[in-house]
């Protein structure tokens, strides 16, 4: 009986394989090769030595308009060009792009290309901010209990290391604090010095509930080496501490560096290979948001923390015109896993200052949720989430008590974090059907909407 059993599933089931896969499928691992910088003319003579040293990166990251406006002289028309002015100068985050970032952008199209969405404003595609919108909109510093750290869950904390980033994200969600002050925004101070982290081991310290510390800021690849080893191992060492994540936007961004930065390398597999003598676990978070950025150059720089040990997760931000259809979201968490990225979470966009336009619904979010979700492992496939506004935390987005896709509220509660509170989230305004958009257009429905998306809920 064993033997027939066996016999009969060693060979191949002509009737039941699957069909030969149409080789497009597999695109996820035609990666991005050769001196590809040098279309730019402004990097024509750029050698592959220079490209691939972070300090040659780091020096030539664009952060002044009229830089930007040289190295897009003949790649863009007039037109265009005008239009990112405007976008720089309504900007609510300052504007900082690295070369590396310039030359993934497709400047036959630089309207549409998800990399110039992501990083380079425009006038003209500005929407106006959702009447919801505020500042801070996570409420990270109301549960700041000492500044720069939010400890908002039962086990975890936020650790604000430093405001600065190799660039920085028009969407980003900390934007009170990261980056320059631009005149729209007064920020937090949240420099990189050891004096204020005391506090923050200090306060870490004396809470034994908190057994993992996510390492952030800004961002950690602007932490100096010694600095990476000193908040490392001081975190290490207090007993209850368990889990530590660096995060960093830079293996997307600026992936030179773990290429070329050896100090800082070194630096990051120490902290991880000390937490694995002790038995804890350190690993790297990172944030890759479309499929064209990851190269090969990002192969091999994740290929060398992968060999020395690191794990390496992935957060993406779900956003309008980069990412957000089932094709993309596919082709991007393939690509991760084919690098050994794993991917964890996509976001919902929060509501962002001067960002409507890169939003999309929670509608949308979950119908992309819906598809991503069977195609690939599971340890593969991201979590789609909703940090609630308010402080909620991230909830799935499938999780709302209610949902109103005509005027775009939905309500998230979070009873493991702030039991009794309801969370709302809004969508983007443009999205909504006519009467939908009527409604917001009337002040006095605001409230209304409101109460009814509340009321809907049981609250
Ligand atoms: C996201 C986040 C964490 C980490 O949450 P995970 O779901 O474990 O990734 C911790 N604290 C705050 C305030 C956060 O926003
Ligand atoms: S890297 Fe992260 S913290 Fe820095 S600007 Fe981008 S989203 Fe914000």
């Amino acid at each position: 009986m064993a033997d027939a059993k066996e016999a009969a599933t060693s060979e191949i089931q002509t009737g039941r394989v699957r069909p030969p896969v149409d080789p497009a499928t597999l695109a996820h691992r035609d990666l991005l090769d050769g001196d590809f910088w040098r279309k730019i003319p402004a990097f024509k003579d750029v050698t592959e030595p220079e490209f691939l040293d972070h300090r040659w990166q780091m020096k030539h990251t664009i952060t002044k308009l009229e830089t930007l406006l040289s190295v897009m002289a003949g790649l863009v028309d007039e037109g265009f060009a005008a239009d990112a002015a405007e976008g720089f100068r309504i900007a609510p985050m300052a504007v900082r792009v690295s070369p590396y970032l310039l030359s993934l952008i497709d400047w036959d199209d630089p309207l549409h290309d998800p990399i110039r969405r992501q990083f380079i404003p425009l006038g003209s595609t500005r929407l106006p901010n959702h009447p919801r919108l505020t500042l801070d909109s996570l409420g990270e510093q109301g549960d700041a209990p000492v500044p720069g750290l939010t400890h908002r869950y039962p086990d975890k904390a936020l650790f604000l290391t430093l405001d600065t980033c190799p660039v920085y994200c028009r969407f980003c969600t900390r934007s009170y604090a990261v980056g320059p002050n631009q005149e729209a925004v007064e920020k937090v101070s949240l420099k990189a010095r050891p004096s204020r982290w005391e506090r923050v081991f200090e306060y870490i310290a004396s809470r034994p509930e908190l057994e993992d510390i996510v390492i952030s800021g800004g961002d950690s690849y602007n932490l100096r080496p010694d600095h990476v080893r000193l908040i490392g191992e001081t975190l290490l060492d207090i007993p209850h501490i368990r889990r530590l994540r660096f995060a960093s936007k830079g293996p997307a961004v600026l992936p030179q560096k773990l290429l070329s930065d050896d100090a800082w390398v070194a630096a990051l597999v120490g902290v991880v290979e000390r937490g694995r003598r002790m038995d804890k676990d350190v690993v790297l978070h990172t944030h890759f948001n479309h499929p064209n950025e990851i190269t090969r150059i990002t192969e091999r720089a994740v290929a060398r923390l992968v060999s020395d040990g690191v794990m390496i997760r992935n957060q993406s931000v779900l956003q309008r015109g980069v990412n957000d259809s089932v094709e993309t979201m596919i082709l991007l968490a393939r690509r991760l896993s084919w690098v050994n990225v794993h991917p964890y979470y996509v976001y919902q966009h929060d509501l962002v200052e001067g960002t409507e336009e890169l939003r999309t619904t929670v509608a949308h979010a979950a119908h992309i949720e819906k598809h991503v979700r069977g195609s690939l492992a599971g340890y593969n496939t991201p979590t789609f989430v909703v940090d609630a506004p308010g402080g909620g935390g991230k909830r799935s987005v499938h999780s709302y008590e209610s949902y109103d896709r005509v005027t775009g509220v939905s309500v998230y509660t979070a009873p493991s974090v702030k039991p009794g509170e309801h969370f709302l989230y809004f969508d983007p305004i443009d999205k909504l059907p006519p009467e939908g958009q009527a409604r917001w257009a009337d002040e006095a429905q605001h409230q209304l909407m409101v109460d009814e998306a509340l009321a809907a809920a049981g609250a």
